[in-house]
């Protein structure tokens, strides 16, 4: 069946310049032809480089009203559990915790930069963990989410959370310490009129962390069209820590500290996506969302394989995460990192 999505973007697509988020050009140079290699949008788009700036951005670019089409059509939805999450977010609190997090990569999130008695608001909060976490951490914890699903899942956990748009204005009478974009900036058509729209909402020692993908990092070198964070044309701008930089301080913030931060999991996943050669239109299986009864492991194979080869199996994969793992934390510590995280404040400098 041909999707809904299809007229939208014979209506749209090819009408919208790539406008630079980092300085304003609309002058741009096209790469190479980019798709989407993981859920099967069959749309062709281009990689381009801004003449002026060189900032990397999907073209044509996406305006605000054909995302609600292009991700009901074609991203997948995770399957959620609020019992796990809960589990999930009991365990966050802790220097064993923080230590976990900091050796595989996964405190690449700005929840876990906040304090106690903090007031937190997450942009794209998506299941409600990260407030659930921020919660443990000691803070109140408000969320923006755009898919409607996720109001069932606030309700049951009572979390707030606002279903639409930070345009929307939320939460009008709070102001918050820290606000966070976790992978969510590169999603935004106009992320300049998010940073905008921010600054009003942001107590006045108030911190924004934002963490997106870094397009100059070690695997994207070693990786190029295959890298997994293209992932077009969701991915609407391309950042790397230079221009970054230059874009919030063209919005008025100054960054009070950056660095980079890779997931173990994402390497794992870098590392089966080089072995893949996707095709336009064709949903990739390495990236199908499972039902969570077909996500229960076979017992089928622990009954062939004796426990000695099982525990051996094990063994394996745990050194072979551990050595990806003690590289990831190597060319994190030289800024190289796949994904980058920043702490920006409003620039009240005269
Ligand atoms: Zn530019």
């Amino acid at each position: 069946m041909q999707p809904e999505y299809a007229t939208i973007q014979s209506r749209a697509f090819g009408q919208n310049a790539a406008v630079c988020p980092v300085c304003g050009s609309t002058e741009h140079t096209s790469i190479r032809p980019v798709f989407d290699d993981r859920y099967g949008c069959p749309d062709m788009f281009s990689l381009v480089r801004c003449n002026v700036c060189g900032h990397l951005m999907t073209s044509p670019a996406l305006a605000e009203e054909e995302l609600g089409g292009l991700y009901s059509t074609y991203y997948p939805r995770k399957h959620v559990n609020t019992a796990e999450l809960v589990a999930a977010a009991s365990e966050v609190a802790g220097s064993w915790a923080r230590l976990r997090r900091w050796w595989n990569g996964t405190n690449n999130q700005g929840q876990y930069t906040v304090s106690p008695g903090w007031v937190m608001l997450d942009i794209g909060c998506g299941s409600g963990l990260s407030l659930l976490e921020a919660q443990a951490l000691g803070a109140q914890a408000y969320g923006i989410e755009a898919d409607p699903n996720v109001s069932r899942i606030a309700d049951e956990l009572k979390l707030r959370v606002h279903i639409g748009s930070l345009h929307d204005r939320p939460f009008p009478d709070v102001s918050f310490d820290l606000i966070v974009l976790n992978q969510v900036i590169e999603h935004i058509p106009d992320p300049g009129m998010a940073l905008d729209a921010l600054k009003e909402r942001l107590k006045p020692m108030g911190r924004l962390v934002i963490v997106f993908p870094n397009r100059s990092s070690l695997w994207q070198r070693i990786s190029g069209p295959k890298w997994i964070n293209w992932h077009v044309p969701y991915h609407l701008h391309h950042f790397d820590a230079k221009g970054f930089r230059a874009f919030a301080q063209r919005h008025g913030y100054r960054v009070i500290r950056q660095k980079t931060i890779t997931p173990t999991i994402w390497t794992v996943l870098q590392l089966r996506a080089l072995h893949q050669t996707p095709v336009p239109g064709v949903p990739n299986a390495m990236w199908e969302v499972k039902p969570v009864a077909e996500v229960v492991p076979s017992t089928k194979t622990s009954l062939h394989a004796s426990s000695f080869v099982r525990l051996i199996r094990k063994l394996v994969r745990w050194a072979a995460f551990s050595s990806l793992s003690l590289f990831n934390r190597l060319i994190d510590l030289l800024g190289q990192g796949d994904s980058i995280l920043v702490e920006l404040q409003i620039d009240r400098s005269p």
